[in-house]
């Protein structure tokens, strides 16, 4: 890290100034593959907050510690009722201390689904910076960045069909993928290349790990230099075609299928995921 960093979005979210113009948030994780915690989701929203009201940042990088950029939701904090005192008072989403699917839906809705639809939104540039695996919910960060760069050793994969669920909650699969590779990737659980991510045009560039921060820094003072207000126009521009596509109905959708697999579930197994795809989750604490 360099001058001007510091911790004051908390240990979980590092707040970089790598050069003139650029922020780079830093999923600091690591010691848990960078598993996405309720807390570090809302700090991580904070930080983002942080870059778009700074006029001296016009573009976010959105990087990770560690061998990788995130292994996902951590699951065991959402499924329990225990720590909903973390979601009160900050999307103003209602019933998140219901019992059952009421308490389940406004939790997700908010945690994941909307969080990730702000971000996609964001008023400014971000782009993804991504090492090692890229899973699930590690997708719908990666995802809703404006562009992805991604080192040679990258890996994605959305196993959440083995979990019983119809994949994650941020359903952007069909745009990302192509339709029939999000069907076969959904239906078979299996992983793919950061060059694979490539040819589907999911990421912008694969670069060697060694030169991952250099080349993403590189890419982030280029927009930088541009006239500010024009880029963010090109971001609305390019965001509003794939809203008039229907994603946002689509993902909407997709989100109420997603919570129907968790209702099947709970009735099924008492638990809201497939007990097969989730061995170490299921004991509920
Ligand atoms: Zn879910």
């Amino acid at each position: 890290m360099g001058s001007g960093d510091d911790m004051a979005s908390g240990d979980l979210i590092l707040f970089e100034r790598p050069a003139d113009g650029v922020a780079r948030l830093v999923v600091n994780r690591p010691e848990a593959r960078n598993a996405q915690s309720v807390d570090l989701l809302y700090r991580l929203d904070d930080a983002f907050t942080r870059a778009l009201l700074d006029d001296a940042v016009r573009v976010i990088i959105v990087a990770a510690a560690g061998v990788h950029f995130s292994t996902g939701h951590d699951l065991r904090q959402l499924m329990t009722t225990e720590p909903k005192e973390k979601f009160e008072g900050r999307g103003g989403s209602a019933g998140y201390a219901q019992p059952g699917g009421h308490g389940y839906l406004a939790r997700e809705r908010e945690v994941y689904f909307d969080l990730t639809r702000r971000w996609r939104n964001l008023g400014k540039p971000t782009i993804a910076e991504v090492q090692g695996q890229c899973i699930a919910g590690g997708l719908m960060l990666a995802w809703a960045c404006d562009m992805i760069v991604a080192a040679d050793n990258a890996v994605f994969r959305d196993p959440v069909v083995a979990m019983g669920v119809s994949g994650v909650e941020w359903f952007a699969h069909p745009w990302e993928l192509g339709s029939r590779k999000a069907k076969e990737l959904l239906m078979t659980g299996a992983s793919w290349s950061a060059e694979e991510a490539r040819g589907f045009g999911m990421v912008n560039h694969v670069v060697p790990l060694a030169e991952l921060p250099a080349f993403t820094l590189d890419l982030a003072r280029r927009i930088a230099a541009q006239p500010v207000f024009a880029v963010k126009m090109v971001k609305e521009a390019v965001n509003g075609a794939i809203d008039q596509q229907g994603q946002p109905a689509a993902l909407n959708l997709a989100f109420q299928m997603h919570q129907l697999c968790h209702y099947h579930n709970r009735e099924r197994f008492g638990f809201e995921g497939d007990p097969g795809g989730m061995p170490n989750l299921t004991k509920r604490d």
